[in-house]
This record gives C-alpha cells, structure tokens and sequence, in this order.
C-alpha cells in the first residue's frame, strides 16, 4: 500500500473525542485554529493549493495495543481535502464524486488505487471499533496553545 500525502482519516466509533473542539474552550479552539491557519500562510497543507477557506483538521494516531488515541498534529486543510479525509460523512451528505477526483488527483492515484486504500481504511476503522474504550493522549496541543 502507498504512502499517500491525502488520505482517509476515519475516527472509530468508540472514540469518545472525534474532535477537539469537545475538549477545548471555544477561545482555545480559535486560537489553536488561528494559528495553524496562520503557520499555512494561505496554502492548504495536504495538497499545496492556495485557499481563503482553509479548515483545522486534527490528526491522530492509533495505538491499538495500549487503546490509545494520540493527538499528532493539527493542520489547515482545503475544504476539498477535508472531504477526501471525512468519507464517511462525504458520502453521506457531500459530493463523493468530487472527492474521489480529488483524492486521484493529488495522490497521482488511480481509480483502482482510491477503492484499495478506502478498502484499507474501512478495515482499519471496523478493526480499532472493537477497542471498548480508547484513552486519550493530546499532549502534542502543547505545541500550540503554549
Ligand atoms: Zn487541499
């Protein structure tokens, strides 16, 4: 399987923070997401391209073994990334379409390639669903909020 720059994030169910914004204060939040919109300087972090509608999207990183949900970074992303990263919800509501063109276009992936990585994530996510309860490890927001 590639390693590519754009792909699926999908939260497990059983994760009792999907977002960050359930444990910050909202002035947190603004800040947090102030800065790394500011640190993109206009450009979305995934896929280099200029927007004036950059979204925060926190990475994490699953440790299945310990169970724990580990904040890894927090990036500013274009809204067509964003879409490619929440499928699930995309599919559900937004323009797949859209976002599997997206997904193509930035990993220099094919059609075959799109359908084999969301295969991966599928299992990924129904497999980290069987974890009862993750813990949570945000120690990387120091980073941000200082
Ligand atoms: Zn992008």
């Amino acid at each position: 399987m590639k390693d590519y720059k754009l792909n699926f994030e999908l939260v497990p169910d059983s994760c009792w923070y999907s977002n960050l914004r359930s444990v910050l204060t909202s002035a947190q939040w603004g800040a947090l997401s102030r800065h790394v919109r500011a640190l993109a300087g206009g450009r979305c972090m995934i896929c280099g391209q200029p927007s004036s509608r950059l979204e925060a999207h926190e990475q994490w990183e699953y440790d299945e073994k310990n169970a724990v949900q580990k904040l890894v970074r927090v990036v500013a992303v274009c809204p067509a990334c964003h879409a490619v990263i929440h499928i699930g919800r995309t599919s559900l509501k937004g323009d797949l379409r859209a976002a599997e063109d997206h997904f193509m276009q930035v990993n220099g992936a094919s059609y075959a390639e799109y359908r084999a990585a969301l295969g991966k994530a599928n299992e990924d996510h129904r497999r980290r669903n069987q974890v009862p309860e993750w813990k949570l490890d945000i120690s990387a927001l120091s980073q941000y909020l200082g």
